[in-house]
């Protein structure tokens, strides 16, 4: 699957360096005219600057498809003409400095990219090989269920093995034992998204790992060891062969649910990301687009300005790059633009230019941009620049939109999301459904158990949803211990069973604590935003019928509309 989709990204690099080539030919062609216009006939204005122009852009673009001699030698004929520019911009330019420059050397010079071109596409024929996908290093699927490998050595603290399988999956994760020798093989065929290994044998795990990432298709999996030292010798050991934790026996299960649940939403807003990528050279454009889009990115492209602003709100990129001159527009003023709305105030823009004079890169950054990355820029880098980018615009964004105890959705912003489905749910008419959801007697678990043990059923319950709920549903902490879901596409009925099914698991689900076990049970209120004539008042019947729920026996769920005794 993963080979099938290189084979045909490569294929798709490949036919864009045949379109670079081609337009190359055309453009090595142009210049040489308008350099030989120079030397023999009457100059136009234009022609210097067009040759300038030119130059610039095959400076900063070859690089990128594979032509980097090529790349070189018009970046050296473009610093040669550029003084030139500078002074006919001032209207000093003579025409004997002129031709002091647009010399016969220039004019072989120019000659020779052409041959720089035909020698870089030859040798890239004769190397055979399709044009490289960067390997990406992050699953491309979203998770379903949690699967976590556990690695044990056999016979040892078996005890603690099975207590601490048990409470992860009743803490909904899928565990899977594996064993040390299976562990490659494993790796390769099922999505195990994080490894738990006995300390004993974290070295020998964390080379596996290593070789698995190192493999077509392999990425970092991340591993946690349990064992008995937690000193810091032994710690700072397994941080250096590049653990992501380590907890002591008796495993404090809950806490490490906590350390699981965060390194994977880290890696999931790690492999994602919007780039919005302005630049007038369609090659270049498709070329990054190809590149980041198979790194997991999603991406939307601008070869003409007129269409940014417009973009900017449809497609609320987390990071913008920009070229310094895109046709007539410069990147400078464009970059000032977006900051005229308070939106994009803190939206990161990076320039992607071939500009390499340093006073230009100086001024363009103090115009409120970011970084400056000097064309062309390799795959790597771009791949890395955008996902650095795109995971603190996320983590930013989490902290202001997220509960910090459970990771969700907080009050407000579930609430949008209720009226941007009531929305979406009337325009295509299918069913789409609001739950309320609300732990029972929570107050006595507070009182009897305390308040951290009671943040604990919270954070209990806010898994449990994730865990059961389908990936499109969207999940909310709407205050205290109640929580609000939209489930998009859904029919009542459905919701009826998902809700229930909810209600026995976490029923089921012990806490342990000095004083002994408990349970915790929930209820749950429902309704089909198509029924009500706008989402404020679905969101009102959704809670009337959690009220019901709770005055007709607790532990279920309630749709509105149903008769109860
Ligand atoms: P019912 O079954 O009718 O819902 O009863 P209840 O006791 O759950 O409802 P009530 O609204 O009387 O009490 C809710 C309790 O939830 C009171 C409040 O202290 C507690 N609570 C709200 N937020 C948190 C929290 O973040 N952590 C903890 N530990 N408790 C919380
Ligand atoms: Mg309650
Ligand atoms: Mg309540």
């Amino acid at each position: 699957m993963a080979a099938d989709s290189d084979v045909n990204i490569s294929e798709q690099l490949d036919a864009l360096r045949e379109r670079f080539v081609g337009k190359t030919r055309q453009q090595l062609q142009d210049i040489g005219d308008r350099v030989r216009r120079i030397r023999d006939e009457v100059p136009t204005e234009t022609d210097l600057d067009e040759i300038y122009q030119m130059l610039h852009r095959l400076a900063g673009s070859s690089g990128t498809f594979g032509f980097h001699g090529l790349g070189h030698r018009a970046r050296d004929l473009e610093q040669q003409v550029k003084p030139m520019v500078d002074l006919a911009k001032e209207s000093r330019l003579s025409p004997e400095s002129m031709s002091a420059v647009i010399g016969p050397r220039f004019q072989r010079a120019v000659a020779s990219l052409n041959s720089l071109l035909d020698g870089g596409a030859q040798a890239l024929k004769t190397a055979g090989g399709r044009s490289p996908v960067p390997q990406t290093g992050i699953p491309s699927g979203a998770r379903e269920a949690v699967r976590l490998a556990v690695v044990w050595q056999p016979g040892e603290d078996a005890a603690e093995r099975a207590d601490l399988c048990e409470g992860l999956e009743d803490g909904g994760f899928s565990v899977c034992n594996v064993a040390l020798e299976d562990l490659l093989p494993r790796l390769a065929s099922e999505e195990l998204l994080v490894v738990l290994c006995h300390d004993s044998l974290a070295e020998v795990v964390a080379d596996q790992l290593q070789i698995f990432a190192s493999q077509p298709g392999g990425h970092l999996v991340p591993f946690l060891t349990v064992g008995e030292d937690d000193g810091f010798s032994r710690s700072y050991d397994l941080a250096a062969m590049g653990a992501f934790g380590t907890f002591t026996m008796p495993v404090d299960v809950p806490a490490l649910s906590d350390r699981i649940e965060r390194i994977l939403s880290e890696q999931e807003s790690k492999s994602g990301g919007r780039v919005l990528i302005v630049d007038d050279d369609l090659e270049l454009l498709e070329h990054y687009a190809l590149i980041l889009e198979s790194a997991g990115l999603s991406v939307r492209t601008i070869p003409n300005p007129d269409a940014l602003l417009h973009a900017l709100s449809e497609f609320d990129p987390d990071i913008v790059f920009m070229d310094l001159r895109i046709g007539g527009f410069s990147g400078i003023t464009l970059a000032r633009m977006i900051r005229f709305d308070a939106r994009w105030i803190g939206l990161p823009i990076v320039y992607l230019s071939s500009e390499k004079d340093r006073s230009t890169q100086l001024e363009a950054l103090s115009e409120g941009a970011d970084e400056f990355i000097t064309k062309p820029v390799s795959d790597n880098y771009l791949i890395n620049v955008s996902r650095v980018r795109c995971y603190r615009a996320r983590q930013l964004d989490k902290l202001i939109s997220r509960d910090s105890l459970t990771g969700l959705l907080k009050h407000n912003l579930i609430k949008q999301e209720v009226h941007k489905e009531y929305a979406r749910a009337k325009r295509s008419g299918y069913d789409s459904v609001v739950a309320m959801i609300d732990l029972d007697h929570f107050k006595q678990v507070n009182d009897t158990w305390g308040h951290r043990t009671g943040d604990q059923v919270i954070k209990a319950l806010a898994r449990a949803l994730r865990a059961k709920l389908r990936k499109t549903d969207v999940i909310g902490r709407y205050g205290g211990e109640e929580f609000l879901v939209v489930m998009p596409e859904c029919r009542p009925d459905d919701a009826r069973r998902i809700l229930q099914g909810l209600c026995d698991y976490f029923a089921m689900q012990g806490f342990d604590t000095e004083g002994g076990q408990f349970r915790v049970t929930l209820s749950a209120g429902a309704s089909d935003l198509l029924l009500y004539p706008d989402a404020g008042m679905a969101m009102e019947a959704a809670d009337q019928a959690l009220y019901l729920r709770k005055s007709s026996g607790r532990n279920g769920v309630t749709l509105a509309g149903d008769r109860l005794p």
